[in-house]
């Protein structure tokens, strides 16, 4: 059985003192029910340190939205993957669609941040997404299939025991419109069968998150959906009820499966 996992990018957002009082006030809503689910929070980078303390006496992990691919070097403004480990980082989120649009962002880096994201012990989430235009022109499981391929040809794929993925629709990020939980299991029942095709082992175990404006109310039809395994979640996340809400539902649905 695949254990639920949530995971909240707060991207460019936050505060020493916003982040100590929404972990504060999640904590709190937390305490109340019993959880199932994991539950990992990405703080900026600068933010990783305080939150860390804020999280050390709880069952909440926390994570980075970015690392550099190398170990350490004349790379002004960086931080590494190692650098990551070293502060207790579990996961990275590697191949954001805003780190690939923005920052423009290769599939050729991506591969190597993900391979030092785990020859430094730090579980990837890499995310594939297509954009408005390629989903209208019937081009998002190809989408899909290149950027994957592009990682899984170079690092095998057994790498995937120790990653997760996130399916991110460009086109649901921050938006407002989600995937119809039938248009995300689509494209998750595809992700898992590829990943079969070469080691149905690995297929059974992988981890899919759905990512693309996540909220309380869709949560838990979306996580009803026999391949998703939780939820990459970015507005919400800075929402203490909201996120809870999305724990809870992620919870329920692991419940509901046992
Ligand atoms: C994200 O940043 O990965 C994300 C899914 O954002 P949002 O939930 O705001 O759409």
């Amino acid at each position: 059985m695949r254990h639920y996992l949530v995971v909240g990018n707060w991207k460019m957002h936050g505060s020493k003192a916003s982040a100590h009082a929404l972990i504060e006030e999640f904590k709190q809503h937390l305490s109340a029910v019993e959880t199932q689910c994991e539950i990992v929070v990405c703080p900026p980078t600068i933010l990783i340190p305080p939150v860390a303390g804020m999280l050390s006496d709880s069952a909440i992990s926390w994570g980075a939205q970015n690392t550099h691919e190398q170990r350490e070097g004349a790379y002004t403004g960086e931080v590494s993957a190692w650098m990551l480990a070293d502060n207790g980082c579990r996961y990275v989120i590697i191949g954001h669609s805003e780190r690939r649009c923005i920052y423009a962002e290769t599939d050729r880096l991506i591969t190597a941040k993900f391979v030092a994201a785990q020859q430094a012990s730090v579980t990837p989430i890499l995310c594939l997404g297509e954009s408005l235009a390629q989903r209208e022109a019937g081009r998002t499981l190809d989408c899909i299939d290149q950027q994957l391929n592009a990682v899984v040809d170079v690092v095998g794929i057994k790498a995937l025991e120790n990653a997760v993925l996130a399916y991110e629709p460009i086109w649901a990020i921050g938006t407002g419109k989600t995937a119809s939980p039938q248009q995300a299991q689509q494209v998750h029942a595809h992700i898992r069968q590829v990943v079969a095709k070469a080691d149905s082992g690995v297929a059974d175990k992988l981890r899919i998150l759905y990512g693309g404006s996540v909220n309380a109310a869709n949560a838990s039809s979306l996580f009803a959906q026999n391949d998703i395994d939780g939820a990459l979640v970015g507005g919400a996340s800075l929402k203490a009820q909201d996120f809870f809400q999305i724990c809870q539902a992620a919870c329920l649905a692991e419940v509901e499966m046992q």
